[in-house]
């Protein structure tokens, strides 16, 4: 790659701020170009301290020789010597080289047109009448602007600009200048300056004693012991102890006089750079002075750039605050959620408790056991309902284990009804005997259901209850049930008594009788075997009529379980008739049936049926035993109606009372003086286990009217 020489000449030393600061910044944007190798080489005319034709032409010799082999494509003037400089000798020693000028005032350049077409660069425009308004701005009281320069040909120059610029100041400003003092003195008059004054240096480079010193220490002192603020257009002295002013910084000017030899170097001709004007300014200040001069920091201009800024305890431990702040809010926050959550879960562990404690209530006023089967974990927790409470986990009966306490006999049942219910997701109900660790039986009856809730494997929830005592008494009340309608025939044995002797009476008069003739046959010669065998025939069947009776009568009176078959209801009030015949006229009963032809049939158990027919007619006939004989008279008719097949019992009797007629049917309720009030009970019982009704009624013209309905088998 080959090498581009870029020779850059500085007005002043090796050492000056603004030089190092300024080549700094050229050699940064130079190296930004890695596709470029470029060579920078720094001269110094070390003005003011040499100057004159001869040292020039000396430096300018040197630089011919010093640059023969490696001349350079770019030359640049950093400073107004320096461009003054290579606008003498450029053309002796580097013919054509274009100049790029930097750091070299507005003013000074435009005394100088018109320059060369090569010679590009953006003038700087040091706005100290900028600087120092701004500074007036801010010390409102002062009065007096104190400038501070040097007897060298810069310090005159910069004098002149000074006057210049301070001469537009308005009248009420006193403008003193302090120049060519011997340092001590200076800094002196600067101790003693009122307190209305500002100052403003560009530096010096000699003092009055001809003592060489550089402009930035210079400013650190006068800064030091002036009385007064102090300000200064170069940025270079921004941190020694001045406010600062507005100015370019020196990296600002090396960076852009860089841009424009690049420029240069990649081929562009110096007249087509289209350069600004002059170099932007900003405000620069320190902001310590900001605070020792009681210069409101929140008033500065947009455009202020501030600098050694001591960070605010906040600025520089913010983060830490910030940190810590977090902490302590998290921390805070988490205390704060734990109590919440801790209010909250005592709020939800006391509702909890109070549900615990109803359903632990409702559970032992109930006698049920809860438990939860867990068919994930095969495990099952049981309340204990005694203690209110699940029982400790070591209590958990093993999943095998559960049903092991079944009876072996209904075990199958149980475990299928509970299968059923998981597979279904349906409530189950099963009833089950249980061998307890004493060998006692007892009955038990589980309800539950399939929980498949989210947090839980499958899982059923059920309460378990001891039956046992429902059980022992649904058993008693069966056994009192056989034993009240036992007691019922019983009861109407003795008033169907006549009934039973006329119905057996008939055919043992006839046996007797039969038997008297055939022993007359007997006594007669020849035997008369033919009339024998007829006697014997009619005592056959007189003995197989009683035989019936009889058989009827223990049907009646016997315990046996119902035996439904499909029978015709006009048949049975014909037999049952049949069988209270005696009765009735015993009594004076005229009995009208009016039955209708060709019911259809129902099913039922005769014998019940009968019983319960018997008892109606019984009652009818006890209800008209006041009446003179002529009214005595029953009516059983029977009729379909709707379905049902309607057999209604009426009488001439005096009636029900109104307000006995929701006693009636309850049992051992009786207005009669050997009465035993279950008469109509069992009929009900009996009806009912028929799926029909018996209701009673007061007839118009008087007597009572009990009607029976039973549903009608449906005929195919
Ligand atoms: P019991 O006749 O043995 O007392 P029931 O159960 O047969 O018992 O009848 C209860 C009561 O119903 C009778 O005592 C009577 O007061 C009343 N009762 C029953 N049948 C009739 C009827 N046909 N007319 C009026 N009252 C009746």
């Amino acid at each position: 790659m080959p090498h581009r020489n870029i020779l850059v000449l500085y007005s002043n030393g090796r050492l000056l701020p603004a030089n190092v600061e300024g080549d700094r910044a050229l050699a940064d944007v130079f190296a930004t170009r890695t596709d470029l190798s470029v060579r920078l080489s720094s001269e110094f005319l070390d003005s003011p301290r040499f100057w004159g034709d001869a040292y020039q032409r000396a430096m300018a010799e040197f630089l011919r020789e010093k640059y023969a082999a490696a001349p350079p494509e770019v030359i640049l003037a950093g400073g107004k010597e320096a461009l003054d400089f290579w606008l003498r000798h450029r053309e002796a020693i580097f013919p054509g080289v274009p100049i790029v000028h930097v750091g070299i005032e507005k003013e000074w350049l435009e005394q100088r047109q018109p320059l060369p077409a090569d010679v590009v660069g953006i003038p700087v425009d040091h706005q100290v009448l900028g600087t120092i308004e701004q500074a007036l701005r801010w010390h409102a009281s002062a009065r007096r602007v104190v400038l501070v320069t040097d007897s060298t040909p810069w310090g005159r120059e910069w004098a002149r600009h000074l006057r210049a610029a301070t001469a537009q100041l308005d009248e009420r400003f006193a403008i003193e200048f302090l120049v060519d003092l011997p340092t001590d003195a200076l800094l002196q008059r600067l101790r003693d300056l009122p307190a209305d004054a500002i100052v403003f240096t560009p530096g010096l480079f000699v003092d009055g004693n001809e003592r060489d010193v550089q402009p930035r220490e210079l400013a650190r002192l006068i800064a030091a012991h002036s009385t007064a603020p102090v300000y200064s257009p170069f940025s270079t002295h921004v941190g020694t102890g001045i406010v600062g002013g507005r100015m370019t910084t020196f990296d600002a000017m090396g960076r852009r006089g860089a841009e424009i030899v690049l420029a240069l170097l990649e081929g562009a001709s110096p007249a087509s750079l289209a350069l600004p004007a002059v170099m932007p300014t900003t405000l620069h200040v320190d902001w310590r002075q900001l605070q020792r001069w009681g210069i409101d920091s929140r008033a500065l201009p947009d455009d202020t750039v501030v600098q050694f800024r001591t960070p605010s305890f906040w600025q520089s431990n913010g983060h830490w605050v910030l940190v810590a702040g977090a902490v302590v809010l998290l921390q805070a926050g988490f205390i704060a959620a734990l109590l919440l959550e801790r209010r909250r879960r005592r709020g939800t562990a006391d509702a909890l408790m109070q549900s615990e404690q109803h359903i632990g209530l409702a559970a032992r006023a109930a006698g049920l056991s809860l438990w939860v089967l867990d068919l994930g974990h095969r495990r099952m927790a049981r309340r204990d309902d005694a203690r209110g409470r699940v029982v400790a986990p070591d209590a958990l009966l093993d999943f095998s284990g559960t049903f092991e306490h079944v009876l072996a006999a209904d075990r199958d049942r149980v475990e299928e009804t509970i299968r059923a219910a998981l597979a279904s997701g349906e409530e189950f109900d099963v009833e089950y005997r249980v061998v307890g660790t004493d060998g006692t039986m007892r009955w038990q009856s589980a309800r539950g259901r399939a929980d498949h809730g989210a947090g839980h494997g499958q899982r059923l929830l059920g309460v378990v209850s001891d039956i046992t005592q429902r059980k022992r008494d649904a058993a008693e009340a069966a056994q009192a049930h056989a034993a009240l309608q036992h007691m019922t025939r019983v009861a109407l044995l003795g008033q169907l008594s006549a009934s039973i002797a006329h119905q057996l009476n008939q055919p043992l008069a006839s046996i007797l009788s039969n038997a008297e003739a055939a022993q007359k046959v007997l006594q007669r010669e020849p035997l008369d075997l033919a009339e024998l065998r007829d006697i014997c025939a009619d005592i056959v069947a007189d003995d197989q009529r009683a035989a019936e009776v009889i058989r009827h009568l223990c049907a009646l009176f016997r315990r046996s379980p119902p035996s439904l078959a499909p029978l015709d209801i006009n048949e049975l009030v014909r037999d049952t008739v049949e069988l209270t015949r005696t009765n009735l006229l015993m009594h004076q009963v005229v009995l009208a049936t009016t039955l209708v032809p060709d019911l259809p049939p129902l099913e039922g158990d005769r014998v019940q049926l009968q019983q319960m027919l018997l008892n109606l007619i019984v009652n009818a006939a006890d209800a008209m035993y006041a009446l003179p004989e002529a009214e005595r008279v029953m009516t059983i008719s029977s009729a379909v109606e709707a379905g049902s097949i309607k057999v209604c019992v009426s009488d001439r009797g005096p009636g029900v009372p109104a307000e006995s007629m929701g006693k009636l049917f309850e049992p051992f309720w009786s207005t009669k003086v050997d009465g035993m009030g279950i008469g109509l009970a069992v009929c009900r019982l009996i009806v009912a286990a028929h799926h029909g009704s018996l209701d009673v009624e007061n007839a118009r013209d008087g007597g009572a009217v009990f009607c029976v309905r039973l549903p009608a088998l449906a005929t195919p």
